[in-house]
């Protein structure tokens, strides 16, 4: 296992993203659950008050530069500088708040907590390893938060991991500290990955919505990055999804951006492209919202060689349009879309999500959690795990049981 530690980096440069990016949030939201009224946007109100002010003749000016700079710019041109994408497509779908968003490269706080190259994992689908040599590797992105649900869900997304050969599990931890125990479990199991830290940074953690898993998939976009990646796929996996291993041999086919439906999405229970003749001509999702590209985090995946074209790849902190946004900074075009998952009519990845509770609380005194029984160590994971605290004093006494009678702890530890 070899560990590489990056230096702290400037604090976030995440307002620099945000700031040409309407705070509005639409009432239709799927997870939304406040609506703020809609600021003007910064632009919007610049051009009122030039409009005040300039002569006729310097408005006729400006329009024929402006128009001058659409027709000669190319159309990644345009989206670096924020002027919308430069397809037919773009006018129909366009939505004036994220045409203007600025792109700029990803400067993140990121730390490395540690990674492993080495895949120790002996068969893989009934073929030893040796037999996948050549494939592309997957890049699977989880970004992933403590909660009392974490490890369980990172454990059942890892034992199916564990079948997919050539795959290297970025797992992104939305906190500031590296957690030893996700550490030594994603050692065990054998896969190789890279665990790394970058937490939501502090102003965004009260917003409703806020941006889940948005500085985390951030910062394993710049792992790619610094990597120099070109030879293979990104795949954004969410740790509480249920994946087919059907998609991960579908997703290493991606030349360029791959497309497929996602199962229990919103509304209508799925998500997902609408294809003819083999294209994608639209898309099936119950929140457009202004999206050009209305589809889930794990409905799609990207080449990484298509993707290191685009220098200002990236996610901004917009909670319900990560998905959108992403893909307008990699100047996603219709035709280039493949479809996957025999011309989108199976589901191969589900959006199942995971009930979260409050931690568990055991009552018990210290003086008990020590060798003389099994306890101490128990309680002592699943403080580590994040599942369950002991107390000494809050609520009811922790109670042991035999052969159907309760009795007081102290009968069984003293
Ligand atoms: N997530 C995160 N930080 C958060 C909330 C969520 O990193 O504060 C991760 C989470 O572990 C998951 C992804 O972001 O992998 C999406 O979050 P969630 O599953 O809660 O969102 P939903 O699927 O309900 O949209
Ligand atoms: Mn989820």
């Amino acid at each position: 296992m070899s560990s590489a530690h990056y230096q702290a980096l400037e604090s976030q440069t995440s307002d620099e993203d945000n700031e040409d990016i309407e705070r509005r949030q639409h009432p239709n939201h799927p997870r939304s659950t406040t609506v703020k009224t809609t600021a003007p946007h910064p632009m919007v109100r610049k051009g009122a008050v030039a409009r005040r002010r300039c002569l006729l003749p310097l408005a006729g000016g400006a329009l024929f530069f402006i128009a001058f700079c659409y027709f000669t710019l190319s159309g990644e041109t345009r989206i670096t500088l924020g002027l919308g994408g430069g397809s037919e497509d773009s006018e129909e779908g366009s939505h004036r708040g994220l045409d203007s968003i600025h792109f700029r490269p990803l400067n993140e706080s990121l730390h490395i907590c540690s990674e492993s190259y080495e895949d120790r994992r002996q068969f893989m689908q009934d073929k030893p390893q040796s037999d996948y040599g050549l494939l592309p590797i997957i890049y699977f992105v989880t970004p992933t938060y403590p909660r009392r649900e974490q490890i369980p869900e990172l454990t059942r997304l890892a034992h199916t991991l564990l079948h997919v050969p050539r795959l290297h599990w970025l797992v992104a931890d939305d906190q500031e500290k590296c957690n030893d125990f996700l550490d030594t479990l994603l050692n065990r199991f054998g896969i190789p990955f890279t665990h790394m830290v970058s937490p939501m940074p502090i102003k965004f953690r009260n917003e409703k919505p806020a941006p889940r898993g948005v500085a985390n998939r951030r910062a394993a976009l710049q792992w790619l990055r610094q990597h120099n990646l070109t030879n293979g796929v990104l795949y954004f996996g969410d740790d509480d999804n249920t994946y087919d291993l059907r998609l991960f041999s579908e997703i290493r086919k991606t030349q360029r951006v791959s497309m497929f439906p996602v199962g229990l999405i919103a509304d209508y229970g799925v998500s997902g492209p609408v294809v003819r003749r083999g294209k994608v001509v639209g898309f099936l999702d119950s929140w457009v919202a202004g999206r050009r590209w209305p589809v889930d985090m794990a409905g799609f995946a990207v080449n990484l060689e298509y993707m290191a074209q685009y220098p200002y790849v990236n996610m901004p902190y917009k909670p319900g349009y990560e998905e959108d946004l992403f893909l307008r900074s990699i100047d996603l075009q219709m035709n280039l879309i493949e479809p996957r998952g025999n011309n989108c009519t199976e589901i191969l990845v589900w959006h199942t999500q995971t009930k979260s509770k409050k931690m568990g609380m055991v009552r018990l005194e210290s003086k008990y959690l020590d060798e003389r029984s099994n306890l101490g160590a128990l309680l002592l994971n699943l403080k580590l795990m994040g599942v369950a605290s002991t107390t000494e004093n809050e609520g009811r006494n922790a109670l042991i049981s035999k052969n159907g009678k309760e009795k007081a702890h102290s009968y069984f530890l003293s």
